[in-house]
Formats: structure tokens, sequence, C-alpha cells
């Protein structure tokens, strides 16, 4: 096997069990700082984190341009996981369908460029629809953390039974998260797609859809090393066209299409001749084939950017517009509670790729995607869910491994502040009130003691909001018994506030008092 490759299979293997790991953490044992490390490498949401604040995202973002820029687009075989899927997918069938192979297909780059071009633009606009559905990384994620995770857990549980069962306790049961079928639909759709392309036609999905590619293939362009067949040793037996999974390789014209060559090196190594060479860009002579193709790359560049940009009736019809929210049972329940260090639902909304490391993350499970109740340009970006669970007072898990910056990170002293929303207290749906009977489930949850008990009707004890010191983290409300409505609920703050500090009482040391000896 040649170097280029058995180096190309190492890191896609590491990079695909590491990035796998971080969705498929059950037992959060993985350090949220080591995930953000992680998926600083991974370019659609280390590009939006950079737009949004320089943190240490940039040097990940740094170092995967400057190795496309020297390397050409190498990251779509080693970095990236789905990349790395669809590899594998091409291994299979291979394995089964050997005769079956790729042979070069001109990449359509007037169709990719203009793509790529009108999800930037609409991302930029704010709209997030089409990066979500196509953003590699954040694709990945949902595929694991909805379709893969469950299948863990249950393992994981059948496993705790096995344990218990012969009076060996090794393994603790996990609760399964609760599935809705857009959250599971959506990303099996997405997998179906890959497969069909993969099958099909190869790294299709890379060149025709993915916006990471587009960008990278657009700075391969430029890159210093490029795969190249070398003429004087080529025997034009076809080889290297019939192992390329890019379909890049025009063995006739004896070219390679660096823009859409994804670095897997099976060329190099396929070359019965050692005529395949990664070599050093050589400048090419003024009216040389290649100086007339890569001033047409330019222009096709330039005709589907400029395409996108000045129409504008275009964008409207393909970016569409936001879908009346769903109603919830009550007023409050239309609008979602955006995550702590989520800033606004404004700035929430155009920085979440809807990647679910967050979901995969939190360990109360509070945060749930959502399905239209961002509108549909936010599809499956999580909101907190109060029926699943609550906020955890001590935890700042969600901001330290949100690679975009959707999710900013807070310190723990700052995020016990933050206000996403206020509890509204409903006496009429009130247990005390309705059953006069004594409850109080809020108060006892309530880590802010934002809701307290008041006497009531002589023996009885009812909450009390104080709404300044509420942050909205919904312990009460998850926690309150009443259905089909909760007597406490958490109405969003659109943007969020800032929640009233308790003085913390100092107790004086008392003196001690001597005692005597007890005997
Ligand atoms: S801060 Fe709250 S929402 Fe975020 S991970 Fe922790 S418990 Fe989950
Ligand atoms: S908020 Fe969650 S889903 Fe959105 S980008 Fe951040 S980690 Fe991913
Ligand atoms: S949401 Fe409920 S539990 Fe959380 S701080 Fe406010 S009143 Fe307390």
């Amino acid at each position: 096997m040649h170097t280029w490759r058995r180096v190309r299979i190492t890191v896609s293997s590491i990079t695909l069990v590491v990035v796998s790991a971080l969705f498929l953490d059950i037992t959060n044992r993985i350090p949220p700082s080591w995930k953000a490390v992680v998926t600083a490498l991974q370019f659609g949401p280390a590009l939006i984190a950079t737009i949004s604040s320089i943190g240490f995202v940039v040097i990940g973002l740094l170092f995967v341009t400057l190795l496309t820029l020297l390397f050409g687009r190498v990251y779509c075989s080693h970095l990236c996981p789905l990349g790395t899927l669809q590899d594998i997918i091409i291994w299979f069938r291979k394995k089964n369908y050997k005769h079956r192979t790729f042979p070069f297909h001109k990449t359509n780059y007037f169709a990719h460029y203009s793509i790529t071009a009108l999800i930037i633009l609409s991302a930029v606009g704010g709209n997030m629809f089409l990066l979500n559905l196509f953003e590699p990384f954040s694709n990945y994620g949902r595929i694991l953390s909805s379709l893969v995770r469950p299948f863990v857990i249950g393992m994981n549980n059948i496993a705790a039974m096995l344990f218990t069962s012969t009076s060996a306790f090794g393994v603790a049961e996990i609760p399964l998260p609760g599935v809705s079928m857009w959250n599971v639909a959506l990303p099996f759709l997405f997998l179906l797609l890959i497969i069909g392309f993969t099958v099909w036609r190869g790294r299709l999905f890379c060149n025709l859809l993915c916006p990471v590619g587009g960008i990278l293939g657009l700075l391969s362009r430029f890159s210093f090393y490029k795969i190249r067949i070398q003429n004087e040793a080529c025997i034009d037996c076809g080889l290297c066209e019939r192992v390329c999974r890019a379909q890049c390789i025009d063995c006739a014209a004896r070219t390679i299409d660096a823009a859409a060559c994804v670095g897997c090196f099976d060329c190099i190594g396929s070359c019965p001749t050692d005529g395949m060479g990664y070599t050093m860009q050589r400048r090419s002579k003024p009216g040389s084939a290649h100086t007339i193709k890569e001033e047409q790359d330019r222009r096709i560049l330039l005709l589907s950017l400029s395409s996108v940009l000045f129409d504008s009736t275009g964008l409207q019809t393909i970016v569409p517009p936001s879908i009346p929210l769903l109603s919830g049972y009550s007023e409050a329940k239309r609008t979602p509670v955006v995550p702590p260090g989520g800033r606004a639902q404004e700035h929430y909304e155009d920085h979440c790729t809807a990647c679910h490391l967050c979901i995969s993350s939190c360990p109360t499970h509070v945060l749930q995607p959502s399905f239209l109740e961002y509108g549909f340009a936010g599809i499956l970006q999580p909101k907190m869910d109060y029926n699943v669970n609550y906020c955890n007072y001590d935890c700042t898990i969600c901001g330290e491994v949100c690679p975009t910056g959707a999710i900013e990170k807070l310190t723990l002293p700052e995020k016990k502040l933050v206000q996403l929303g206020k509890a509204v207290f409903v006496k009429e749906d009130c247990i005390v009130e309705v059953q006069k009977k004594d409850c109080g489930a809020c108060s006892e949850r309530c880590p802010t003691k934002a809701v307290k008990l008041v006497p009531f009707e002589t023996t009885l004890h009812i909450p009390q909001l104080e709404n300044d010191y509420c942050i909205g983290c919904g312990a009460c409300e998850h926690a309150c018994p009443t259905t089909p409505r909760k007597a406490i609920y958490v109405t969003p703050n659109v943007v969020h506030q800032t929640a009233k500090k308790r003085e913390e009482k100092r107790v004086e040391p008392q003196e001690a008092t001597p005692q005597e000896f007890p005997f």
C-alpha cells in the first residue's frame, strides 16, 4: 500500500473514531474541553465560530486553510467524518461490485459554486436552513445522535440488565431519550441520500452539494502540492481513472481536476508504473491548456457567484420563508427557550448548524431537537424541553462544546445569572388551590429560591414567585405534577436577561459555649 494512502486511512480512521466518540459518549466521560479541541478542526463550525468571535477555533480554521493551500482538499478524505463515511460505503460497494467503477465525469462547477454561494449568502443573511441541511459535520452528528446513540444506549441497558441479574453492578442503566419522528426521519433521509449518491457516483455529494467541499475546492485550485500524471511514465492503462472516487481523473486527456480531487491517494497506489506524482505546482505557460482551463474555472466561479448575488428573486424563491410557528398548550410554549449562552433567539438561530453535539453532551437531556419552533430555517436546532428535564444549575457544558459559538461559553457564576425566561404561576391550576392540599414541588427544586411557599388558607402553603431571581431553568415546570398544563411554566426571554443575585447572608461565627464533659 502506498505511504500517502496509508496515512490517509490512519488519519481518517482516528478522526472518525474520535468524532464518533463525541456523540456516542453516553456516560459523559469525555471532558467538554477535549470536545472543543476536536471540533475546532471541523471547517464548517470553525468558520461560523470565527466569524462571530475570535476564539481558539481560529487556529483550527487557519490550520485547515493552510493544509488545503499546501496539499489540496485532503481535509475531505482525512478530517471530515462524513467524507470517511462515504469512503466506507465506497469500500463496501467495491467489495460487492468490483467491475463497476466511477469513470471520469466532468464536475458541474457552475452548479456546485452556485449552491455553495447560495448556502453562504443565505447563512450570512440569517437563514441557516440550507447550511444546516448540507453542512457535513452537523449531518454526521445528527446521524450519530439520532440514529446510533439510542441504539448504543439500548445495548448498554441490556448489558446493565444482564449484569444486575448476575448480581454484578459494573454497568449502570441510562434512560433512553424520547425520540421525535422528525428528529429520526430527517437524519435518516439524509443518510439514504448519502448512500444513494455514493453508490451511484462516489464523492458526488462532496462535489455538488457540500458547502465545505465548495470552499476547499476553490482553495485547492491554488494548492502547492497536486497529484499529477507524469506523461513520460503513463502507459494509458486507465487504472487511476477507475479507482478515483471523485471522478476527477481524465485518463485520455491525462489531467486531474484538483478542485474536485478529495486527496484519497488511491490513484497513486494503483499506478503500475509509478506514473502518478504528488508534486509541487508548476507554473503553466501562458496560452497552455492548463492556463486556459484555470481561466475557464475562474470565469465559471465569477459567473456562478454573480448569478446568486444579483438574482435576488432567485434567492427568495429558493430560501423558504419562515412558516408560522406551531401552537402549544399555552402562548408561551410557541417560542422555544434558547439554552444558556445562546444570548438571544436571533443570535442563536443565526449560528447554530444543528450538529447536536450539545444535545449529546447535555447531562440532563433538557436540550432536545426542535421541529418548527424556530421556523423552517431553524429546523432541528436544539431547544430547552422542560417536559424531558431541566437545566442543571451547576452546568455549563453546552457552551463549552458548541463548535459554532451559537451557545457561548459562560463561566459558572455568569451562567447562574443568565435569565433564559421567567416562570409564570397559574394559581387556578395549582394542586394547592384545586385539591386543597400541600405540594411545593416547584419550590423544592428551584435553585435560586425564586419560588417560595407562603401561607394559604390557614393550614396550607402556596407558591409565590420573585421573578427577578428566576433564571428560567425549568426545574419548577419539570417538577410540577399538574396535567395537561403545568401550573408553573417558563416563558422564554427572546433576548436573555440578567437575573438578580441573592445577597449571601453572612453567618456570624457563634462563640463556642463551654460544655461540660458528658461523663
Ligand atoms: S447548561 Fe443546562 S442545557 Fe446546557 S448542558 Fe448543562 S444542563 Fe444542559
Ligand atoms: S447549539 Fe448545539 S446543535 Fe447548535 S451548533 Fe452548537 S452544539 Fe451544535
Ligand atoms: S424557572 Fe422555576 S425553578 Fe428555575 S429559577 Fe425560575 S422559578 Fe426557579
